[in-house]
């Protein structure tokens, strides 16, 4: 980090016309939070729990799982932890419990793969619930949504393992907010029934961006046609921030579009309420927020939504961005 950078790290996140835009923290396993909480993280946006998982050699304890998580929620409490429900398939894959698919990103992943093992998933909610007991910042995130069905069997087994522990075992624990992840292009036209069925949502760029292009965010020989910046990414993410505005459910976005400074103007301008991303991104996507109004960041995007290409898009972002020094 630059000295300037570093300055500013610990000063509010608000625009020049005084908006505030909450950053977040995305993390996995243990977070730094000392430092997290020095650039004024407002929370953890995304908390990936399949670290854990792919790092161990075999699908980690119930109790396992509690030690790490509660953790998290006491580093970080008051402020909300946003634990997103095992994400594994696809790219990220379990070394103990291998899935052969010729299509993995289209295949058995997230949500999909937890349904069908729900003694996996009950024992993950169960050690997020256990880990909150007297605490009361957990909210869990539901990956790979693309129907209300799932959403509906997810909140029944939530609901299944809250009551076990809190009528069961008297645990004192709260009833978590309870969030899909939009990154299936199917979500996107689902937002007013989702917003019958969730308590917020949250975007999921990196594999939005993934599906709607229809290219593999891992794949170098397609590289240089993943981008957030391609104007039917951008359409979706206006579209998804207006929609859920209109059901009145809170939208936030965890991809790393969210970590770009271009991108999180852009954002701003969407109204996103609030940004997740790496720590590390944290001080850069501050010192664009703080230099710009809302008004700003709108003309911006009204210009990159009026673009045809992906290369105008980032030519418009360029100008703007070194004008804003
Ligand atoms: C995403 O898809 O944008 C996201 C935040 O989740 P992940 O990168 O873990 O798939
Ligand atoms: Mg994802």
């Amino acid at each position: 980090l630059t000295e300037a950078l570093e300055a500013e790290a610990g000063l509010p996140c608000v625009t020049r016309d005084g908006h505030r835009v909450p950053l977040m923290l995305n993390t996995g396993l243990t977070a730094d939070h000392a430092r997290a909480l020095a650039y004024g993280a407002e929370g953890v946006g995304l908390y990936r729990t399949e670290v854990q998982f792919m790092l161990a050699e075999r699908f980690p304890s119930e109790m396992e799982q509690v030690k790490l998580y509660r953790e998290q929620l006491s580093a970080f409490s008051p402020r909300e932890v946003t634990m997103r429900t095992l994400d594994i398939g696809g790219d990220k894959p379990l070394p103990y419990f291998p899935i052969e698919e010729e299509n993995p990103c289209l295949g058995w992943r997230g949500i999909r793969f937890t349904l069908d093992h729900p003694e996996v998933f009950l024992s993950q909610v169960r050690a997020m619930l256990r880990a909150s007991e007297g605490l009361d910042n957990l909210r869990i995130l539901l990956p790979m949504i693309s129907s209300v069905r799932e959403v509906e069997e997810a909140r029944a087994l939530i609901r299944r393992a809250w009551v076990e522990l809190r009528q069961g075992e008297g645990l004192q624990i709260n009833k978590p907010l309870v969030g899909a992840m939009i990154e299936v292009p199917a979500a996107l036209f689902q937002i007013p029934a989702l917003a019958e069925r969730v308590d917020y949502l949250s975007v999921g760029s990196n594999d939005l961006t993934q599906y709607l292009l229809a290219v593999d965010r891992d794949n170098p020989r397609v590289a240089r046609l993943y981008s957030g910046y391609h104007p039917a990414v951008l359409h979706a993410l206006a579209r998804i921030a207006a929609d859920a505005h209109a059901c009145r459910l809170p939208v936030s976005i965890c991809g790393e579009l969210a970590g770009d400074p271009a991108g999180a103007v852009l954002l701003l301008g969407m109204g996103y309420q609030n940004l997740s991303m790496n720590l590390a991104s944290l001080p850069r996507v501050k010192a664009a927020i703080r230099r710009v109004t809302v008004a700003q960041s709108r003309e911006l995007l009204e210009k990159a939504l009026g673009c045809a290409s992906t290369d105008q898009v980032v030519g418009h972002l360029g100008v703007f961005m070194s004008e804003l020094g």
